[in-house]
């Protein structure tokens, strides 16, 4: 038995993107950029997997720059946004303060690190925004911040950890009243609730989040920003990301954000109550458990619990020894000890981050499934109470 609770880090392929990509694994392989038959289908699927992708965004297809995923995207924006708008940004001129950015202390290490880049080594002053008690981006020291030479604003859309979702719509006013670029990592909330990339001036995505193939993704750019590419070579998308394009990559994400798009607020309520219930029941086997994250501005699918007494990385192996997958904090921390940068930028205290889980679920989840986790954690719960009973005897 396995039950993936781990959606936040990956999701299944769904059978339309499945579908989409196989004739692009097969007998279609031509390299897009080759102007023979072959290579026309190929840029003909890609042609189409971009204006089906920006009439679910409703956005320009020009606006929609396809590359590796999440992580590129994110860089992409950020280090191409800020140097094309810092005058003597290059590294060999750094002593003078190449800008200003503002990003907040929650953010995914794709941007978090990014972003430090820019400020130890091409001369960017950045100001790390503070988060509340549930997570949310304290917009007064957002307004207060920006200056004159504020190139970049980067705020998430959804949090990866706790699902929190940011107040956009006030972010957005507050960048656009004062004249900032405005970026945001929407790679969780894509097809987890409706999206308004209207909102933003950039925005960053990957189709493994969504039921699409893993190592694509794409950057939506609003049309007449300039950008300077973070890598060289052919004049692909638009002189703005070299490299050939992943075509099955691209078939199967457009064809898995249409699906993910069908049915997005029934499938969040199905989601928030079966993640309800499994709360219901942690609750009732760890009293001392505590659920992380703003109740109300949060993705259906995410319950992020501090299971206090019980470091993250025993709860998990115990998980995993009963079949669950779930995680601590993001995936790309697993393995090492340190609590979650999210959690501690939520002022949680030491022994909350250090024993936090993210449960995150998604479409196969189902209620026998809930309840089958939720079993396997009394089973843990028994276990924990027992050593602890012999280690006080
Ligand atoms: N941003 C967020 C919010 C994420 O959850 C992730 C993946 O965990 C990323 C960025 C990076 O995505 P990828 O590893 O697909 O590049």
């Amino acid at each position: 038995m396995m039950i993936y609770l781990d959606y936040n880090a990956t999701t299944p392929l769904c059978d339309a993107a499945r579908e989409a990509m196989l004739p692009y694994l097969n007998r279609h392989f031509g390299n897009p950029s080759s102007v023979h038959a072959a290579g026309r289908e190929a840029r003909a699927a890609v042609d189409d997997a971009r204006d089906r992708l920006a009439a679910l965004l409703r956005v320009k297809p020009g606006e929609i720059i396809f590359n590796s995923g999440a992580t590129e995207s994110c860089n992409l924006g950020l280090l191409g946004l800020a140097r094309s708008r810092s005058v003597g940004s290059l590294p060999a001129v750094a002593s003078a303060k190449a800008g200003h950015i503002i990003s907040n202390k929650a953010e995914h290490h794709a941007v978090v690190h990014a972003v430090e880049h820019l400020e130890d080594h091409e001369g960017f002053e950045v100001t790390w925004l503070n988060v509340s008690k549930t997570g949310i981006v304290d917009l007064d020291q957002l307004a207060d911040s920006i200056r004159p030479e504020t190139k970049l604003v980067s705020i998430m859309t959804a949090n990866n950890e706790t699902g929190v979702v940011q107040p956009m719509s006030e972010i957005s006013r507050i960048c656009r009243e004062r004249g900032v670029l405005l970026h945001s990592d929407m790679v969780q909330a894509f097809g987890k609730f409706d999206i308004d990339v209207s909102l933003v001036d950039a925005a960053s995505f990957a189709s493994h989040k969504f039921y699409g193939p893993k190592g694509t993704g794409f950057l939506f750019l609003r049309s007449g920003l300039p950008i300077q590419p973070i890598m060289f070579g052919g004049a692909h998308e638009n002189q703005r990301r070299p490299g050939t394009e992943n075509v099955a990559g691209v078939a199967g994400m457009a064809a898995a954000a249409e699906w993910v798009s069908s049915d997005v607020n029934a499938e969040r309520q199905r989601e928030v109550e079966l993640r309800d219930d499994f709360w219901r029941r942690i609750a009732k086997l760890f009293p001392d458990a505590q659920q992380n994250g703003d109740p109300i501005h949060r993705l259906g699918n995410t319950l992020n619990v501090s299971f206090i007494g019980v470091d993250s990385e025993t709860m998990l192996m115990a998980l995993d020894l009963e079949g669950v997958c779930a995680s601590s904090g993001s995936a790309c921390m697993v393995g090492s000890v340190r609590a979650s940068h999210v959690l501690l930028a939520m002022g949680l205290p030491m022994e909350s981050a250090r024993s936090a889980i993210r449960f995150s679920l998604g479409r196969r989840t189902t209620a026998e499934e809930i309840a089958d986790a939720a079993d396997a954690l009394a089973r843990i719960a028994k276990r924990t109470k027992d050593a602890r009973e012999y280690a006080v005897a």
